[in-house]
């Protein structure tokens, strides 16, 4: 029986792994977080049975207590009860699914209790790689990818030697406006930007996925987690989203993953890694498949993803920046405040106001971070 603690249980993530648990005897769910879906974490407690919950919001937190208390189950809340589900006692695997900064503080908190780290929080590597890696290995823990790409290029790993690595590449789908010009891209709406071609997401990364910032943190992301410089990241457009991503060795030889585009693929892969165990699900089918088509990023039309790379190479709390000033911009163009190129258009002019504070401790990431929220409040007065 292996535990597990859910780190943002109610979201598209959340909700997957729980579908993979609900398929395996095998897994036990020992601890829930979510932000504040307390009906769905509620059906999620009676039918998973976790000896821990935590609700970030403080409020609804109460209220799940009280829905809740015929059962033995212990309700935290805030920062510190986000902390307790990610270092309770039984839990093996971590998997941290929640979106944003919030992520940092539990994982680093995981991993000095000697858990391994299922990744599907981008932001901890983008903003922290440099502390989180280094903790991971001081504490001898594994820092498991979840997101399809990094899961391809781990699995693509396997049975090689990473100094004989040449590069990694990693695919993109290029979201619905592939093909797009600069022209075009001006009076997107909100409808067509959430209207991801391929993969069912969230909706913050579906609008990342469309504007190629989500490509860019990936790239951030795994820089880190590969330990390969910017020179050696490559990122190619895969339409049908069949290679997952590849990674190609000194002598030239290509190791690819490819599979359907399904998400339960990668986290099974990181909660049991390093065994496979049947999947339920679609199988390509390479008859009917008949071509993959691949394409160069248009770096010109999709400005935030030029300057991830850019952020990347300045290093320091760049990516910080990057990040967050991304974060609040999706938001505002959520909440229909801004327009579509304002989101890339805003990314330029944080990170040009930002002085670069190189090796970062958590303290001054967390300042970096709302330092860049007020500045975008100032930019748009
Ligand atoms: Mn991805």
């Amino acid at each position: 029986m292996k535990n597990i603690s859910i780190l943002g249980s109610t979201g598209s993530i959340g909700t997957q792994t729980l579908e993979i648990v609900r398929n395996n005897k095998d897994i036990n769910v020992s601890a829930l977080a979510a932000y504040g879906n307390i009906e769905l974490l509620e059906k999620q407690i009676r039918e998973f049975k976790p000896e821990i919950v935590c609700v970030y919001d403080e409020n609804k937190a109460k209220v799940l207590k009280e829905n809740v208390k015929d059962l033995d189950i212990k309700v935290v809340t805030k920062m510190e009860g986000l902390i307790e589900t990610a270092t309770c006692n039984d839990a093996e695997i971590v998997v941290t699914a929640v979106v944003g900064m919030i992520g940092i503080r539990p994982t680093i908190e995981a991993i000095k209790a000697g858990k391994d780290i299922a990744l599907a929080n981008k932001e901890t590597l983008v903003t922290a790689g440099h502390i989180i890696m280094k903790l991971a290995k001081d504490y001898n823990v594994k820092i498991l990818p979840v997101d399809s790409e990094h899961s391809a290029i781990f699995q693509s790993l396997r049975g090689n030697k990473n100094e004989q690595l040449e590069k990694v590449i990693l695919t993109a789908s290029g979201g619905p406006f592939r093909g797009y010009t600069k022209e075009q891209l001006k009076n997107v709406t909100l409808e067509q930007a959430l209207n991801h071609p391929n993969w069912s997401m969230g909706k913050k990364i579906t609008i990342d996925s469309s504007t190629m910032v989500n490509k860019g943190l990936e790239v951030m992301e795994a820089k880190w987690l590969f330990d390969v410089d910017y020179d050696h990241i490559q990122v190619v457009i895969q339409p049908q989203s069949v290679i997952h991503s590849m990674v190609e060795y000194k002598d030239g030889a290509v190791i690819a993953q490819l599979g359907t585009p399904d998400m339960k693929i990668p986290i099974q892969y990181a909660l049991y890694y390093p065994d496979r165990v049947f999947l339920e699900g679609d199988r390509l089918d390479f008859y009917k498949l008949s071509h993959l088509d691949f394409y160069e990023p248009d770096l010109e039309t999709f400005k935030g993803f030029r300057l991830a790379y850019e952020a990347g190479r300045k290093a320091g709390s760049m990516p910080t920046v990057y990040n967050a000033a991304n974060e609040r911009a999706v938001a505002l163009f959520l909440q229909g405040k801004i327009k579509y190129l304002d989101i890339p258009d805003i990314i330029e002019e944080c990170m040009k106001k930002h002085q670069i504070i190189d090796n970062p401790n958590l303290e001054e990431i967390l300042e970096v971070e709302q330092k860049t929220y007020l500045n975008i409040d100032e930019l748009l007065k």
